[in-house]
């Protein structure tokens, strides 16, 4: 076994909702812990994993998944050949430092940001330095991150919205920083969960002038289908060759594909997720104001927020059936926006504690 790989920690999510149903004998759990969508997924993916052909489960699915990656180029405005699909952006993550990473190389990430950056760099044996976010809003600090740079520099990760900050940055603040980055310096743009964000966002716009920068995103969010494990990413065509040798051959299942298909045919759903998650989410953040409790501004389906009991409200919480993410930074929890109900109960259960 590679000897760097003896001290790494799992990613450790929250516990199960039946561990926690038994534990405190509850009927139900809400989980937002997560960051799922809490409204489920389209009709349409319904109706397309139901007329799934069962009998094709003895054969490979499309190694190429032509058809989501024709929907997807068209959705995005991108070549077909500029897409790698993976099991998730999980996978994506994961291929990228197994591609570009060598013992030794520099990768750059937020502090806090999402932990599989980290991870997947400790993994191929590359050095991780940290660039602390603004800890006035959470947002990425690109003068940070710029005098995190050495010649040693191989990768740089900027999740927008940041998770678990959820705070974006805007793009003409990410075209500023990309015009400083060396070009042999790749750059990675996590937009997981873009499609909650007011306005469009989006970074794939810079891809034409920046050849070292890539756009990710996933079906696990705003399309509900974290089950399915559907992400991609868009880059320039060269490096994107070598990622499509690196991943697995048949790395989606054709059950995925046809789902993903789907939901990314019903933009009319992502739209209205996109909307009451806004009005939801802009209740809670006025909650903590009114409760003069310290959070970042989100433009995602989460909010971070300080509780000087963090560990403590978080098992008051779920002892109430209510699961929220812990574990991020001390002191601090991150919870998912749900339904109008859940976060009503959540509010009334925070000030209970309070
Ligand atoms: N990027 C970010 C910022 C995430 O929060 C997550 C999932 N929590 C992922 C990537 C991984 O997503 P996927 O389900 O597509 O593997």
């Amino acid at each position: 076994m590679r000897e760097n790989l003896k001290n790494l920690c799992a990613y450790v999510p929250e516990a199960s909702l039946d561990e926690v149903k038994k534990k405190y004998d509850l009927k139900k759990v809400y989980r937002l812990s997560a960051n799922e969508n809490p409204y489920g997924t389209s009709k349409k993916v319904e109706e397309a994993v139901k007329n799934w052909n069962f009998s094709e489960s003895n054969r490979y699915p499309d190694g190429y998944a032509q058809k989501l990656r024709t929907a997807i180029a068209k959705h995005i405005g991108c070549k077909e050949s500029q897409l790698i699909l993976g099991v998730g952006l999980d996978e994506i993550i994961a291929i990228l430092s197994r591609t570009f990473l060598d013992q030794g190389d520099e990768v750059i990430v937020s502090d806090p940001t999402f932990s599989e950056y980290e991870l997947n760099a400790l993994i191929e044996g590359a050095v991780v330095k940290h660039a602390k976010c603004s800890e006035e809003t959470g947002k990425t600090d690109f003068e940070a991150m710029l005098s995190e740079m050495t010649d040693k520099t191989k990768m740089i990760w900027i999740c927008n919205p940041n998770n678990p900050t959820g705070a974006l940055n805007p793009v003409e603040e990410i075209d500023a920083f990309l015009s400083k980055v060396p070009k042999d310096v790749i750059v990675l743009i996590d937009e997981a969960y873009i499609e909650f964000a007011d306005g469009n966002q989006t970074a794939i716009g810079l891809l034409s002038k920046y050849d070292n920068a890539a756009v990710m995103r996933t079906f696990s969010k705003i399309y509900g289908l974290a089950n399915y494990r559907v992400g991609y990413i868009v880059m320039s065509s060269e490096p994107g060759n070598v990622l499509q040798t690196v991943r697995c051959p048949y790395n989606l299942n054709s059950l995925s594909q046809t789902a993903a298909l789907a939901a990314l045919s019903d933009q009319k759903f992502v739209e209205k997720c996109a909307g009451k998650n806004a009005r939801e989410r802009e209740k809670l953040e006025k909650f903590f104001e009114e409760n003069d409790i310290f959070y970042f501004k989100s433009q995602a389906n989460f909010v971070f927020f300080k509780f000087e009991d963090a560990e403590k409200l978080a098992e008051y919480l779920l002892k109430h059936g209510y699961q929220v993410r812990r574990g991020l930074r001390k002191d601090w929890l991150r919870v998912t926006i749900g339904k109008k109900k859940e976060n009503a109960e959540l509010m009334r259960l925070i000030l209970q504690y309070h």
